[in-house]
């Protein structure tokens, strides 16, 4: 990469990063899908070691701070998303319980067997669903839990629009019973899936990037990144609504075995 391409790489994904530190979430969920997923999974203590990845700002880990016992980390490859993490977790009072660390989900430096749960809400895309699961597999405990929520297909056939934008945008889309499959495949037991309801979508995600895409055209007034990001943003999302019977988010709960 030039030095002007990487330039304009990096301002983008300052962009990105102020765009999504405005919102309450950076991926589709909610507070009563944490908590279902959460209900999956067993023997959880105080001292249980609990680390979510790609927790962006935090919104699923204060949930499970307040729902689960245990200790909770949560890492994150930008420092803005762990600064307000934290910031959060304070405000809730949860800052003995649960901490914000920049890091990487495909450099993670546990020692084998410490970890009781590994969480990934809308995040392990970014390593790959398959690879997620195999390589974090190290880090939990014997009958330990992973639980996930990743981009699936509903059917096995679908228009062509919304094939050729996900086949772009996350090649690793697949259905849920490829997906339930690929996870037993790397060494869990498929515990649960579900698929979350559209209000997560909806009500969670894309209603309350409304204000923030306004407040945020303003501010990059004439600044084309930032428009053709908003633009994007709004096309992924009435593609959504046109065709949420063919895709979605699925939770998959797996233990460890
Ligand atoms: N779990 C949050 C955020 C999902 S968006 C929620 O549900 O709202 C995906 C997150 O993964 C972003 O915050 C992004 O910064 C983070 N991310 C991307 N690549 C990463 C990596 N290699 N390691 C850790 N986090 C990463």
């Amino acid at each position: 990469m030039n030095n002007e391409n990487k330039s304009i790489h990096e301002f983008d994904l300052n962009l990105i990063c102020e765009y999504f530190s405005n919102v309450e979430r950076q991926g589709p969920g909610s507070p009563e899908v944490t908590i279902k997923a959460l209900s999956y999974i067993e023997n959880l203590t105080d001292a249980s070691r609990i680390i979510d990845l790609g927790c962006g700002t935090g919104y699923q880990t204060m949930v499970l701070g307040q729902h689960a016992p245990g200790l909770i980390t949560g890492i994150d490859l930008f420092s803005v998303f762990i600064d307000l993490f934290n910031t959060n977790a304070k405000k809730l009072n949860l800052q003995d319980k649960v901490k914000g660390v920049v890091g990487s989900m495909e450099e993670l430096s546990f020692q084998e067997k410490e970890l009781d749960l590994i969480w990934a809400e809308g995040s392990i895309y970014n390593i790959g669903f398959e690879r997620g699961l195999k390589e974090w597999k190290r880090f939990l405990k014997p009958g330990g839990y992973v639980a996930v929520s990743e981009a699936s297909w509903f059917t096995d056939k679908r228009p062509t629009e919304i094939n050729d934008f996900w086949q772009e945008e996350y090649p690793g889309i697949d259905t849920i019973p490829n997906k339930v499959t690929q996870m037993q495949n790397a060494g869990y037991i498929p515990v649960a899936s579900f698929i979350l309801p559209e209000n997560c979508w909806t009500e969670h995600f894309f209603d309350l990037q409304i204000p923030a895409q306004e407040a945020f055209l303003k501010k990059h007034k004439g600044n084309k990144a930032a428009e053709d990001f908003v633009v994007r943003q709004q096309y992924e999302n009435q593609l959504y609504y046109k065709y949420k019977e063919y895709y979605g988010y699925v939770f998959y709960i797996g233990k460890k075995i």
